[in-house]
């Protein structure tokens, strides 16, 4: 097989009228034939930030062809413009441009941008097309499946949304060339978490392709991420507002949103702390007579080739992961509702973790 073949895929998020498609592979951004079949119009905003429309907007913009009405908005970059401030900058620029509901919305970026230009499409006019370019390898695998859309408010992460789905998702894995090390890795973090909690298959594969997706090599990337994405579609087909098997997708969460909101946002990449939390619930599933240690060897070694920390912050003490585990959403009559490794490749929801033993797991957790 030549390498275009099997470093291209396509695969349908069915989701009756508004199922897309996910276009995987090198070369894509340039190439007319992935963008133009789904724009609504004429009329097309780009919408990036300051990092990547250096790196990305003029090949973009090869292929989108010379009939259109493009316009540029280029946002600064970082999680901190994650606002409703930034949604309304991308609605003016709509209005000044006389853009009507024919439009379509082009989101160039990570997740920040993929959120933001989504919610702003969702809301205007009460809904225009959009279509989401992912540039690093956690939104090529998370954010581009599951319609979720949204900004922080200074109150909290992602508390004002929609869902609202995109025509197409396009993924040029050439992208990934120019990301940060440890934004790969972080990443990579996703893609490990949906072979422990779905697919033994995929994560065998994983360990022997580590080294391939770290070498940036296009067709181990496309089957990663399409592999990603489809267990992703699967599982929020099967659950779409979050009452079961979706909060399967937090595994490694609880305690990495510990850590984040322990650190302060920012200081360890979500990726990173989430893969300390797949060890550390993989460790506790040991600990339930679940797993045994060469399981978790597993797990420790595929987190130390994706790069991944494998030790919780030095200055965290196990009463600060209480602290914040205790606020948990998925915990329901402040029993602490856990996702747990039944297997590798299987993960469950466990909310009868007798705190001795999870209090064993904090304090003997390697700092
Ligand atoms: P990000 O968008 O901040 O991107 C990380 C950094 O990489 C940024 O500095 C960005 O400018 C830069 N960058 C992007 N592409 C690049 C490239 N190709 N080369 C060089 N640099 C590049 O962060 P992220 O990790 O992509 O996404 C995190 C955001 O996604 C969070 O806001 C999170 O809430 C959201 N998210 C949403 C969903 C969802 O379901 N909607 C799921 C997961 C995460
Ligand atoms: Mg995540």
């Amino acid at each position: 097989m030549t390498q275009p073949d099997d470093a291209l895929s396509t695969l349908r998020v069915a989701l009756g009228e508004r199922s897309y498609p996910i276009h995987i592979g090198p070369g894509l951004l340039g190439d007319p034939q992935w963008l133009t079949p789904h724009l609504a119009g004429r009329q097309v905003m780009v919408v990036t930030n300051e990092t990547v429309a250096p790196l990305y907007l003029s090949r973009l913009r090869q292929g989108l062809g010379d009939d259109l009405d493009v316009r540029e908005l280029v946002l600064p970059d970082g999680e901190a413009t994650k606002t409703l401030a930034s949604v309304e900058r991308i609605w003016d620029a709509l209005l000044e441009a006389g853009f009507n509901r024919r439009c379509t919305l082009v989101a160039l970026g990570g997740g920040v941008i993929g959120d933001m230009v989504g919610f702003a499409a969702a809301c205007y006019q009460r809904g225009v097309a959009f279509v989401q370019v992912p540039t690093t390898l956690l939104s090529q695998v998370d954010s581009s499946v599951g319609g979720k859309t949204g900004v922080n408010h200074p109150r909290g992460k992602n508390m004002i949304g929609a869902f609202w789905q995109p025509r197409a998702v396009l993924i040029d894995t050439d992208t990934l060339a120019t990301l940060p090390p440890r934004e790969l890795s972080a990443g990579l973090a996703e893609v490990i978490k949906y072979g422990l909690i779905r697919d033994p298959g995929f994560l065998g594969w994983l360990e022997t392709h580590m080294a391939a997706l770290r070498g940036l090599e296009a067709a181990a990337l496309t089957r990663a991420i399409e592999r990603s994405c489809s267990l992703k579609a699967e599982i929020v087909a099967e659950d779409e507002t979050e009452q079961g098997v979706r909060a399967l997708l937090n595994l490694g969460h609880t305690f990495g949103h510990a850590i984040e909101a322990h650190q302060g946002y920012g200081r360890w990449l979500h990726g990173e702390a989430v893969g300390t939390g797949m060890l550390m619930a993989a460790e506790l599933s040991q600990r339930l007579g679940w797993l045994g240690d060469a399981d978790v060897a597993r797990v420790r070694a595929i987190l130390a080739a994706a790069a991944l920390p494998l030790e919780a912050p030095a200055d965290m003490a196990s009463r600060d992961f209480l602290a914040v585990m205790r606020l948990d959403k998925k915990n329901l009559d402040d029993r602490l509702r856990l996702i747990l490794l039944r297997r590798l490749g299987e993960a469950c929801i466990h909310d009868q973790t007798p705190p001795e033993c999870l209090a064993a797991l904090l304090e003997g957790f390697p700092r």
